[in-house]
């Protein structure tokens, strides 16, 4: 489905509930199916004037602990799972309809969003899908993390992560962007983090839904999830299911091969910004269909007086 070459919608709506990892809060989802060149945008139905705000990389906000998209004051938390689900099977518009700060975490994975999704069906669009091949080296780099995307005829992830822990230490993994192999390999594998930073991090107010149920949680030399893992580096596909919702934040698929080390959300957001300012630049060709992307996208950014950004 991945590889069609037009934009799909979903056949029906899809409605989900439960908690946000981080705030704890009880929120219920409805992905409503959206016209062609809509994009992926969230709806804040609980707050005056219902705002929208688009799943675009230029709207994130925050990627301290999850990717956070905002416009103005409103805030959509934790968007990253679901974007990574809606991605890859295919699903390039929708009108998401959030009743509060945070999309549910349910198991950790992506797994739950891309069975309710691929149950409701895509519904084939009119308008082609836009495509933005890497056409020129792009590398950004934070202390010894970095993330290099490099021209491919095919999509390539290589992904590394080191935790000074013996259950996870360096893992590495080579993913070749594929639909039915994302639900496979990729789709299951959950969050994780190590105790002491849980403690730390609730005690700021923070993690407050984290639990046994939606996490893998480290402590100094063991792991406390008594089913254990589901892979044996649950964690590097983790990081390569986060960096697919990340990257889906671009409002084009992009093709190329991506090397990731020991990188996370706010490096997976400033690849995004510099590939943009290339694009800005004149470096990479403009899909035909840019132009109808960014005329359907603007309505949403001009009430906050927020332009799109230019090259867009
Ligand atoms: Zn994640």
């Amino acid at each position: 489905m991945f590889f069609q070459t037009n934009q799909c919608t979903l056949r029906r709506e899809v409605a989900l509930s439960g908690v946000g990892l981080h705030t704890g809060a009880s929120v219920s989802l409805l992905i409503k199916p959206a016209p062609a060149a809509t994009g992926i945008c969230f709806r804040r139905v609980d707050l005056i004037g219902k705002p929208v705000i688009p799943a675009r990389f230029d709207c994130v906000v925050d990627t301290s602990l999850a990717t956070v998209v905002g416009l103005g004051s409103a805030r959509v938390m934790t968007i990253e799972h679901l974007m990574a689900a809606l991605s890859m099977v295919g699903v390039d518009n929708a009108l998401i309809e959030v009743n509060g700060p945070e999309i549910p975490v349910f198991d950790g994975s992506a797994a739950p969003f891309c069975n309710a999704l691929i149950e409701a069906g895509l519904k084939r669009q009119r308008t082609p899908r836009n495509f933005l091949p890497i056409t020129s080296e792009v590398t950004v780099r934070e202390g010894d993390s970095y993330i290099r995307a490099c021209p491919a005829a095919r999509t390539n992830i290589l992904y590394t992560i080191d935790f000074p822990h013996p259950l996870v230490g360096s893992q590495s993994m080579n993913f070749q962007l594929d639909s039915q192999a994302f639900r496979r390999d990729i789709a299951g594998a959950r969050t994780f983090g190590f105790l002491n930073d849980v403690k730390r991090l609730q005690e700021r107010g923070l993690a407050l839904g984290g639990s046994l149920a939606n996490a893998l949680v480290f402590d100094d030399s063991g792991l406390l999830n008594r089913d254990g893992f589901r892979f044996s580096n649950e964690c590097v596909r983790h990081k390569i299911l986060d960096f697919l919702g990340d990257m889906s934040l671009m409002p084009h698929t992009l093709i190329g091969r991506f090397e990731a080390y020991k990188a996370g959300h706010a490096l997976h957001n400033r690849l995004l910004r510099k590939i943009a300012g290339t694009l800005h630049a004149g470096a990479y060709a403009m899909p035909a269909t840019l132009a109808a992307v960014r005329t359907a996208r603007l309505p949403f950014h001009a009430p906050f007086g927020k332009p799109a950004p230019a090259g867009f």
